[in-house]
């Protein structure tokens, strides 16, 4: 796969490292003529073929005016809308729920308080157990819509889901093996 992640601020260095141990393809978004590199149809909004979008964690804020101050915002938004397949952690669940609008979630930031702003829980993922889940200022997911899937569960609240293109986690699952 061509794997585009996210580079403008936050934890994009894990995933990057993440996907090319895998064999992947990885490049960075920095800029708009980034999204070049991927390998898109040539209308608009682009498509994608064998490709996938990382939306890393970090502080939403600050990405939201980068991806906005650079012009970023409503085209990685539109290919998204036209079915790249994407992966959201916590801050980049925060832009595809409550910025971008694409996953019909609702999302509470730093949900999780100051004193356990950071924990490692160990749980089930998409039916497969022993995950080890590491939560940092982490988003909660306070309800769900219609055709969203949940692919983990922490104290009766979702923590990862899925919706059509969209994969979003609330924990980073590019920390752990
Ligand atoms: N607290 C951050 C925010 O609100 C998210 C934290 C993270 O991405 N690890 O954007």
């Amino acid at each position: 796969m061509r794997v585009g992640v996210l580079a403008l601020q936050g934890a994009f260095i894990e995933h990057e490292l993440y996907y090319k141990n895998l064999g992947h393809e990885v490049f960075e978004i920095r800029q708009l003529a980034d999204l070049s590199l991927f390998s898109l149809t040539n209308h608009y909004p682009p498509t994608t073929n064998n490709s996938l979008l990382i939306l890393p964690g970090g502080e939403s804020t600050v990405q939201v005016k980068l991806l906005k101050d650079l012009g970023l915002y409503e085209p990685l938004k539109a290919m998204i809308a036209a079915g790249l397949p994407t992966i959201g952690t916590c801050a980049g669940l925060i832009l595809l729920a409550n910025h971008f609008q694409l996953l019909p979630v609702t999302v509470k930031r730093n949900a999780y308080g100051r004193q356990l702003g950071s924990f490692t829980y160990v749980g089930t993922f998409d039916g497969k157990a022993n995950v080890p889940m590491t939560f940092i200022r982490a988003p909660a997911i306070e309800s769900i819509s219609k055709g969203v899937e949940v692919l983990s569960e922490f104290e009766g609240k979702a923590t990862a889901v899925r919706y059509k293109n969209i994969t979003a986690f609330c924990w980073h699952p590019e920390l752990n093996s």
